[in-house]
């Protein structure tokens, strides 16, 4: 028998990574945060001083980047040419890096090889954008997690002042159009929701809703 999968995808700040994370701790799966990839790819290409729209330097990049994933104590450590870079990955400059250069066919091509492979290797809960559409078409489990644009934008606004950022609602808010737009447009393995996906729209529900609520899809799905 293979192994089961579960495919969460969604714009940013629908909440999938809380929601992905508690989930497969409550099957008693692997989470895999394919964004934190995408990010590991686009801080190497910030150290390298490439430019986001450089697409030649950003795939020679490519070649010198050496992106893994491990788990410790259930949680997902990713190295950057063998360097845990979980810590570097969660500033602003990488938000904008990782949206533009993910766009990148080789970029993507990189990591979907390695999501595949860790797929085959366990059951997992995998979270992104292109998870159920491109990366694993035949997941048991497909979700589209989404909710309005301006409950996306008040929750990272509150996740960046619980950590004592200063930020700005209105800039946050920009920020999450533009990515949407830029993960809707690309060419290659854009952001849609599969044919067969559920959607579901958690702008009204609490975590553990909406953690409940997958639960018990991926229950019926196994039975
Ligand atoms: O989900 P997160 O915000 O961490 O993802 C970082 C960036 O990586 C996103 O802006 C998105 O453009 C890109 N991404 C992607 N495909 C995925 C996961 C993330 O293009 N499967």
């Amino acid at each position: 028998m293979g192994y089961f999968s579960i495919a969460l995808d969604g714009p940013a700040g629908a909440g999938k990574s809380t929601v992905a994370k508690k989930l497969a701790t409550k099957l008693g799966y692997i989470y895999v945060d394919t964004g934190a990839m995408y990010r590991a790819m686009a801080l190497h290409f910030i150290r390298n001083g490439i430019s986001a729209e450089d697409s030649g330097a950003i795939e020679a990049a490519c070649e010198t980047a050496d992106v893994t994933i491990t788990h410790q104590n259930g949680e997902q450590v990713v190295l950057l040419n063998g360097e845990n870079v979980n810590g570097l990955i969660r500033t602003e400059e990488v938000s904008q890096m990782a949206s533009i250069s993910s766009a990148n066919k080789q970029v993507r091509l990189k990591m979907v090889e390695l999501q595949r492979q860790l797929a085959k290797q366990e059951n997992v809960v995998m979270d992104g954008r292109d998870i159920g559409s491109y990366v694993l078409p035949d997941a048991n489990v497909k979700v589209f997690l989404t909710a309005s644009v301006e409950v996306r934008a008040k929750r990272r606004y509150d996740e960046q002042i619980a950590k004592g950022m200063e930020c700005s609602l209105a800039e946050i808010e920009e920020n999450i159009r533009e990515r949407d737009y830029r993960d809707s447009h690309r060419e290659f393995a854009p952001l849609v929701q599969a044919e067969d996906a559920v959607l579901m729209d958690n702008s009204d529900m609490t975590i553990e809703e909406n953690v409940e609520k997958l639960y018990e899809m991926c229950m019926s799905a196994q039975n």
